[in-house]
């Protein structure tokens, strides 16, 4: 038992969930301080009577055995579902399914537009072939180079405009190979029978699992401290001493925080050096208002997600609910339930509106998807302000250079998670360096910040019974 150590872990969100399971199970009682009233993070499940929804559509898998059988530890066998995953891009008033199918692009869309998607991507793959020296890329670069003009402009351009909120110019292409899969040419328009097409989803939504990881802790004798945001972080040279909102201070020997890096940053005494500020200033985000509408019509729709990236409607993606789970309405519920995303920036006039301006462009977007004569039910609005760390040109060599600064000074300060490392993570890849920030609290020669490094594509997993 290292019954000397005391760690102070900063959001009980995956990554510090997590954390805390992990120095619990090496012996160890950390305490968690969660600024919002729930645990879960951005992968909670918000409810509204019955009603459930899922933030962001949160689909379960991972290439690591070690997150798997924590999932599986944590949930038992029957509250896991297997969902077949099925995506469209709405183009056009076509529905395209996604990941790009070659038969389907040359086929859905007509005679005309598959040939120039045919030809453009032909010319690109050529130019791929002429490219003497690797370079780093930009998002439009890299779209036309892999889909082709006429195909990046129709499925990627607007797309990438509409959620990422800036020019594709102006972005770096790095998250694009883990999370856009190349266009299949092999499998001829057959979906769902392979195992990277099936995802795992807990029966009551994403924040099921973390329900249950909270409850497990609280019976380890560790309940996460909840509506208690950190609001100061100092290190007095002995141990560190983190300062809540209400005045309160909390010490231990070291620290885990999965609080926004900008953030954390900005609050940490001794003060960083001055260009370690101004770097850590021009860390991003973007932010997802998720708004949850249940209509009363049925309408029949074979995906779990629609990417919307037309200019015609605000929307940028839509989930199906009831794909992912029946569950998440309530019982004897025969209508249509779904979840507009809306990706916004912090003060923007989107975040910025009231509920009966935002209800307004929801009402109109339901008329561009064809479903807006049926009746609204519930509705239902989750406001995520740190939901996409932003990947601007230059972001990587910045956070190294916090991390660096980190690493020197203060090694027992350790960022975890997605927005504690500003990296677009999954719940796997939070999951997985808060395991190594453990490890490594613990002397062990692991590197947290290698985690979700790699460049290949990530959106499939494991899947074992
Ligand atoms: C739209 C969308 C779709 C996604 N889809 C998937 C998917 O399909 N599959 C998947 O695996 N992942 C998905 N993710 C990613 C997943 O949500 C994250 O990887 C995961 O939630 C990260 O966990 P985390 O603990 O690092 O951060 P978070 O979930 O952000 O948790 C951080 C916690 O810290 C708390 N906190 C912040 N500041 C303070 C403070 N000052 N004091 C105290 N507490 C604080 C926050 O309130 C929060 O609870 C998606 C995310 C989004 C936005």
């Amino acid at each position: 038992m290292a019954t000397h150590r005391n760690p102070l872990i900063i959001g009980a969100g995956p990554a510090g969930l997590t954390a805390a399971l992990e120095l619990v199970h090496r012996g160890v009682v950390p305490r968690i301080y969660e600024a919002t009233e729930h645990v879960g993070g951005l992968a909670r499940t918000p409810t509204a009577g019955q009603w459930r929804a899922d933030p962001g559509g949160h689909r379960f898998f991972t290439q690591h055995e070690e997150i798997m059988d924590l999932w599986k530890e944590l949930l038992p066998h029957d509250e896991w579902l297997a969902v077949p995953r099925r995506s469209a891009m709405l183009v056009d008033g076509h529905l395209v399914p996604y990941p790009l199918l070659g038969r389907e692009l040359v086929t859905r869309l007509g005679f005309r537009s598959g040939m120039r998607g045919a030809s453009g991507l032909m010319w690109s793959r050529f130019r791929r072939g002429m490219r003497a020296v690797e370079k780093e890329q930009t998002f439009r670069e890299w779209g036309i180079e892999e889909f082709g003009k006429h195909w990046y402009r129709i499925f990627f351009d607007g797309y990438v405009r509409k959620t990422w909120l800036a020019d594709p110019d102006s972005l770096s292409s790095d998250w694009a190979n883990q999370r856009i899969k190349p266009i299949d040419w092999r499998r001829a328009g057959k979906r769902g029978d392979a195992d990277d097409d099936v995802f795992r989803y807990p029966r009551l939504g994403p924040g099921q699992l973390w329900d249950a990881a909270a409850a497990a802790l609280t019976d380890a004798g560790v309940t996460p401290s909840l509506n208690s945001p950190v609001v100061g972080l100092h290190h007095d040279g002995r141990q560190w001493n983190i300062e809540l909102q209400n005045g309160d201070i909390a010490a231990g020997d070291a620290v885990f925080s999965s609080m926004p890096l900008q953030l954390l940053m900005h609050m940490l005494k001794p003060a960083p050096p001055k260009h370690i500020r101004a770097i850590a200033g021009t860390l991003r985000h973007r932010s997802l208002i998720t708004v949850a509408v249940a209509l009363s019509e049925h309408r029949d729709i074979p995906y779990n997600w629609v990417y919307t990236p037309g200019a015609d409607c605000r929307v940028g993606r839509v989930q199906n609910y009831l794909r992912w789970s029946p569950a998440l309405a309530p019982e004897g519920f025969t209508g249509t339930y779904l979840g507009l995303e809306y990706f916004t920036l912090p003060h923007d006039d989107l975040w910025l509106a009231d509920d009966e301006t935002l209800r307004a462009i929801v009402e109109r977007d339901l008329q561009v998807l064809g479903v807006g004569d049926s009746s609204v039910q519930q509705l239902m609005t989750i406001r995520s302000q740190y939901a996409y760390p932003i990947y601007e040109a230059g972001r990587e060599r910045n956070v190294v250079r916090i991390r660096d600064y980190l690493r020197e000074n203060h090694p027992g300060l350790h960022p975890i998670g997605r927005n504690g490392m500003h990296r677009y993570d999954n719940q796997d890849h939070a999951m997985l360096s808060a395991l190594r920030s453990v490890g490594r609290y613990f002397g062990e020669k692991v590197d947290p910040w290698l985690v979700n490094t790699g460049l290949g594509y990530h959106e499939t997993g494991l899947l074992r019974s």
